[in-house]
C-alpha cells in the first residue's frame, strides 16, 4: 500500500539569493525609479516518493537547477518585455529603455535580463521561476511531480508566492 500522506521537498532562501536591479510600473502613469533588491527564493516541490530512493526529488539536482536559474538573473537589471508602457530596444551592445515613449535608461546589454513578464514584481518573478524550473524538470523526465511552489522575497518579510499544479 502506498503511503497516505503527501511529501514535498524544499530548498530555501539562504541558498537562493539574487541581487538585481529593477523598477515596476503602477496603474496610471506611475513608474518607479531604478533600484535594487537582494531577492531570495524558496522552492517547494510536491510529488510522490521515488520508489527506489525514497525521496521526492534529489536535493543536489534541485539546488543545482535553482542556483543556475537564480544566477541567470543575478547582478542584472531585470527588464519586462511584455509591459505596454515600457519600450525596450537592443542596439548593438546596448539596451535602450523608454517609459511611455520617453527615453529613460541605456544599459550595457550584458548587464540586462530581458524577461517575458509584464512587470518585474515578485509575483511575476515567482511565476517565471516556476515556468523555468518546470521546463528543467521535464527535460530530466521528472514528470510525476504534483505541484511547484515558489516564493520570492524582495525585502525581509515581504514576498510573493506562486503555486502551480502540474497534473
Ligand atoms: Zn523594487
Amino acid at each position: 500500500m502506498p503511503p497516505r500522506g503527501e511529501f514535498s521537498v524544499s530548498v530555501t532562501k539562504d541558498y537562493l539569493v539574487f541581487a538585481s536591479a529593477h523598477f515596476i510600473t503602477f496603474a496610471g502613469h506611475r513608474c518607479e525609479g531604478l533600484h535594487g533588491h537582494n531577492y531570495r527564493a524558496r522552492v517547494t516541490i510536491d510529488g510522490p516518493l521515488d520508489p527506489e530512493s525514497w525521496f521526492v526529488f534529489d536535493f543536489v539536482v534541485l539546488k543545482k537547477i535553482m542556483r543556475r536559474l537564480c544566477d541567470e538573473i543575478d547582478h542584472k537589471v531585470l527588464l519586462p518585455l511584455e509591459n505596454p508602457k515600457i519600450q525596450i530596444a537592443q542596439e548593438g551592445d546596448s539596451v535602450k529603455v523608454a517609459y511611455e515613449g520617453k527615453p529613460r535608461y541605456v544599459f550595457p546589454a550584458k548587464d540586462c535580463a530581458l524577461l517575458p513578464v509584464p512587470n518585474t514584481t515578485v509575483e511575476m518573478l515567482a511565476e517565471l521561476l516556476v515556468k523555468r524550473l518546470r521546463a528543467e524538470l521535464e527535460t530530466l523526465g521528472a514528470r510525476q511531480m504534483v505541484a511547484i511552489e515558489m516564493e520570492v522575497e524582495e525585502n525581509f518579510g515581504q514576498s510573493a508566492v506562486y503555486r502551480e499544479r502540474l497534473q
